[in-house]
């Protein structure tokens, strides 16, 4: 983040698969004018381009498991070196690993920034894989749906954009699903300690309505993790 405003925000979403950090980091993007950093959609962005790190990447995120940190490090900083990114970011599905949030604190710590609130979204592991199985996006504006939580108003058209192409991630299944829970409890789930350790963190209930957790991520934002 070369020229960053010292205090622009940088705020972590923590939380397994389906917990909703990309649909509560789209709304504070919006809300803020912050912008919403996903390793997901980067690593997914490089797997469709062909790129040497998106073909490296490609079989361990069909498979559910976590990309390693020097490929994610790469393109996330690839990403960063952006000028839009001096207004603050959310970082989403990122990081995943001691390794990389040690490296997060690195790379902030060279233009004088750090975390300021890292967000855990706590949900029942249960109820997530039902989420992830049968969500999908609106190929024109990202918003994004659920075969039974969230349909479109109307059939097969975006209710946002009237888009009528839409996709399914191909790691959005049931079997996959419980693999990317597993590596959340085993490598990103102590994060949230360490986070506690550095005064940052924030628990939120993420089993209530979208509009309730948005409104209290939108207080944490707007008064400070503090
Ligand atoms: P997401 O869109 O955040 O659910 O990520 C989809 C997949 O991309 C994950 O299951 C991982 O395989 C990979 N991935 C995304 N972010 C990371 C990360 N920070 N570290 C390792 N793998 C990641």
């Amino acid at each position: 983040m070369g020229d960053a405003d010292s205090r622009a925000e940088v705020l972590i979403l923590l939380g397994p698969p389906g917990a909703g950090k990309g649909t509560q980091a789209r709304m504070l993007e919006e809300r803020f004018g912050l912008i919403q950093l996903s390793t997901g959609d980067l690593l997914r962005g490089a797997v469709a381009a062909q790129t040497p790190a998106g073909m490296a990447a490609k079989s361990v995120m069909e498979a559910g498991g976590l990309v390693s940190d020097d490929i994610v490090l790469a393109v996330l900083k690839d990403r960063m070196q952006a000028p839009d990114v001096s207004r603050g970011v959310i970082l989403d599905g990122f990081p995943r690993t001691d390794g990389q949030a040690a490296a997060l604190d690195g790379m902030l710590a060279d233009t004088g920034q750090k975390v300021t609130a890292a967000i855990s979204l706590e949900v029942d592991d249960e109820a997530m894989v039902g989420r992830v199985a049968g969500r999908f996006t609106c190929a024109s504006c990202g918003e994004g749906y659920h075969d039974d939580f969230k349909r479109t108003a109307r059939q097969g058209v975006c209710d946002k954009c009237q888009g009528t192409d839409f996709s399914r991630r191909a790691d959005d299944n049931a079997e996959t699903a419980r693999a990317r829970l597993k590596a959340y409890h085993a490598q990103t789930a102590p994060l949230i300690a360490y986070y506690e350790k550095q005064g940052v963190l924030k628990t939120v209930d993420a089993m209530r309505p979208i509009a309730v957790i948005a409104e209290t991520l939108q207080s944490v934002v707007a008064n400070g993790a503090g």
